[in-house]
């Protein structure tokens, strides 16, 4: 008889404890144990019941609290010990969230998993400051991309010098640090430095932030000064759209 317990890897949504989807609050509600990430707002964890263990997993700047190592052995552990587990993760946990790692680890452990999807940042943060990625006439592509350096070279580069020309609207999400870098490659790949810019920190939340600039002011640096993570940064002509729909 198998009294194996069930992880759910569940998109908290991009900020605004009300974007949540139903199925993940209704999970979340009959949790027993929920291991969350710095990015999830601590309203949703009023959600799960008052004995539920809560563990946080941190994640800053690419520095977990817990590694990724340990935090798949916990979700596998749990589970084994017939647990409800939630993995509560920012945003959707397949899109940069290492959400396939962890599915991953479970499959590979016969662990039953359900992966239930969340509202990305990429999309939700424009929106909340105004700015629709496509638009009729403007945008008919979107590239959703990583500004982050790895460093230790696991992961495929960004192709910044095809993706300049081939698509409409850039969002670059952990890419607060490396801004500067990326307008220069995108104006030396032919990208027209005069592309409007937006920097959104903190979106959706009412500590939401935006700044506007062109990609050139990005290349200068002089653009984004004093912004703090998390923040997702909207390269395209739809940004322009944003003073006629009255964004924040
Ligand atoms: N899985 C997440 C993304 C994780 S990567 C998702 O689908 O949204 C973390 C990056 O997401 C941050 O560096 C930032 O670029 C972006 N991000 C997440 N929440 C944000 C928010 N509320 N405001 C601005 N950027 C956010």
């Amino acid at each position: 008889m198998s009294l194996l317990g069930t992880v759910a890897l569940v998109g908290a949504g991009p900020g605004d404890p009300g974007l949540i989807t139903v199925r993940g609050r209704d999970l979340l509600r009959d949790a027993e144990v929920v291991v969350y990430d710095r990015l999830v707002h601590p309203k949703l964890l009023d959600e799960a019941p008052p004995d539920a263990r809560l563990v946080f997993a941190g994640k800053a700047c690419g520095v977990h609290a817990l590694s990724q190592d340990v935090i798949n052995a916990l979700l596998i552990t749990e589970a084994r010990q017939g647990r409800r587990v939630v993995r509560l993760k920012g945003g959707d946990p397949f899109v940069f969230g290492r959400g396939g790692e962890e599915a991953l680890a479970l499959a590979e452990a016969g662990i039953p998993f359900e992966v239930v999807p969340g509202v990305t940042s990429a999309v939700a943060v424009p929106a909340a400051a105004g700015i629709p990625l496509t638009h009729r006439g403007v945008a008919s592509s979107v590239a959703v991309v990583t500004g982050h350096s790895d460093a230790g070279g696991v992961s495929p580069p960004v192709q910044w010098a095809r993706l300049a020309g081939a698509v409409d609207t850039i969002v670059v999400l952990m890419g607060l640090a490396n801004l500067r870098r990326i307008a220069c490659e995108l104006i030396a790949h032919g990208r027209d430095p005069r592309t409007p810019v937006a920097l959104v920190e903190r979106g959706t939340t009412e500590a939401q932030r935006t700044v506007t600039a062109t990609l050139d002011d990005l290349a200068r640096g002089s653009a984004g000064l004093g912004l703090e993570p998390p923040v997702v940064a909207v390269i395209g002509d739809v940004v322009a759209l944003r003073e006629r729909l009255g964004g924040v």
